[in-house]
C-alpha cells in the first residue's frame, strides 16, 4: 500500500455516499417532505454531504438548496429552450473534443459530476457517445498537434475532477509533451462541491506540469465558500496555479447586487479573481432559472458602480456560432434607467 492513500482524504468515499433520495435530503435540512416531491429519473438529484452542510436547514429558498435540488418546473418544454442550446455537437470534430474558438481546445474528460446543477448547460450533452478512452487520447494530442492556432487546453466535462489522479495525470502529462500548449487550463466546480478533491497528489501532479495551470472555479453564491475550500484555494496559490471563477446569473439565488458584490469580495479574500458571470444558457428544464437581460444589466451596473474594477466579472452569453464568449451590450440600457 503506498504512503498516497494515508495522505489522501478519502473524496471518493465522501463521492460515493453523496445525497441521491430527495427525501432524504428535505430530512436532513429538516424541511418538510413535500407530496409531489420531483425526482427525476434522468439527471437525478446528486449532492455530497459537504455540499449539503453549507445549506442553511430549514429555508426552503436557500440560494445552494435552489441549485440542486430538482424541481418540478424541469420538465416544463417552454420554447426557446433546447437540450444544445450552444450548438456544441456541430464543433465535436473527434470524440471528446469541442474545438469552438480559435486558440483553444475543450476536451471533456467524462461525464460525472460531484453534483448534479439543475441549471446544467450540458445535462443532455452525449458523453456516452464522447467519453474519450486512453486510445482516443493519443487522437485528441494529434489534433491539437496539427492546428498551430491551438496554444490552450480546456479540461471540461462533466468535471474533469471527477477523474482520479491517475487519469488526471495522464492527461495533463499528455498535454504538458505538446510544444505549443502554454497554458492547461481546468474548469471544475469540485473545490466548492468536495473541497477534499483537492489533495496533495492532485497538487503535486498540477505543480510539477511545466505549463501555465490555470483552475476556473464554478461558485455563485458566497455561502458557497468555507474555510476548507479557502484553504485548498491558498494550496493552489502557493503551488502556482491561477485561480478565477466563473458564475451563472440565476434566479432566486444571487439576482441581487448585495449578493453579487459579497460573492466578488468573498472570492478575493480567498484569492480568487471574478472572471466570467454568465447569462443562463437556455437548455431545456432550465426556465425557471432565467433573468431577463434587463434585469441582468441593472444587476451588472450596480455591481460596476460597488466594486473594484478587478472585481468585476465579464457578463458574457455564448450565442450559437460565435467564435467567442459574447460581452452583453450593457448600453442597451442606461444607468439612469435603472432603478436599483
Ligand atoms: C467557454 C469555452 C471555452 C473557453 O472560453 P474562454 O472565453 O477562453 O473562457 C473554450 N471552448 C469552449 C467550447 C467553451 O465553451
Ligand atoms: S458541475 Fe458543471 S458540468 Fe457538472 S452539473 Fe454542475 S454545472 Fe454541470
Amino acid at each position: 500500500m503506498s504512503d498516497i492513500f494515508f495522505n489522501t482524504p478519502n473524496w471518493q468515499q465522501e463521492l460515493s455516499c453523496a445525497v441521491s433520495d430527495v427525501a432524504t435530503l428535505y430530512e436532513l435540512l429538516e424541511l418538510p417532505v413535500p407530496a409531489n416531491h420531483h425526482q427525476p429519473k434522468k439527471f437525478p438529484l446528486r449532492v455530497p454531504h459537504a455540499f449539503v452542510n453549507k445549506i442553511k436547514k430549514g429555508d426552503p429558498n436557500d440560494p445552494l438548496l435552489l441549485q440542486i435540488l430538482p424541481d418540478v418546473a424541469e420538465s416544463l418544454t417552454v420554447m426557446g429552450y433546447t437540450t444544445d442550446p450552444l450548438d456544441e455537437n456541430n464543433h465535436n470534430p473527434i470524440k471528446g473534443l469541442i474545438h469552438k474558438y480559435q486558440n483553444r481546445a475543450l476536451i471533456t474528460l467524462t461525464g460525472a459530476c460531484a453534483v448534479h446543477c439543475r441549471y446544467c448547460f450540458r445535462q443532455h450533452f452525449d458523453y456516452g457517445a464522447n467519453l474519450p478512452s486512453s486510445d482516443e487520447m493519443a487522437v485528441i494530442g494529434e489534433y491539437i498537434k496539427q492546428d498551430s492556432n491551438i496554444n490552450e487546453v480546456i479540461f471540461s466535462g462533466g468535471d474533469p475532477l471527477s477523474l482520479n489522479n491517475r487519469r488526471i495525470k495522464a492527461w495533463i502529462d499528455m498535454v504538458s509533451d505538446i510544444d505549443a500548449i502554454n497554458t492547461i487550463r481546468i474548469h471544475t466546480r469540485m473545490p466548492a462541491i468536495l473541497p477534499n478533491r483537492i489533495d496533495d497528489e492532485l497538487v503535486q501532479i498540477l505543480s510539477s506540469s511545466p505549463k501555465h495551470i490555470v483552475m476556473v472555479l464554478h461558485i455563485n453564491h458566497a455561502q458557497e465558500i468555507d474555510d476548507i475550500l479557502a484553504q485548498k484555494c491558498q494550496v493552489l496559490k502557493n503551488n502556482g496555479v491561477v485561480l478565477l471563477n466563473q458564475s451563472v446569473l440565476l434566479k432566486g439565488v444571487n439576482d441581487k447586487i448585495e449578493t453579487l458584490c459579497q460573492l466578488s469580495w468573498a472570492l478575493f479574500k480567498m484569492g480568487v479573481l471574478p472572471y466570467y458571470l454568465h447569462i443562463l444558457d437556455k437548455v431545456a428544464g432550465s426556465a425557471h432559472f432565467d433573468i431577463d437581460i434587463q434585469h441582468a444589466i441593472g444587476l451588472y451596473w450596480g455591481m460596476l458602480e460597488r466594486l473594484s474594477g478587478y472585481l468585476v466579472p465579464k457578463l458574457v452569453q455564448e450565442v450559437a456560432g460565435k467564435p467567442y464568449k459574447t460581452p452583453i451590450d450593457i448600453y442597451q440600457i442606461t444607468k439612469t434607467a435603472i432603478k436599483d
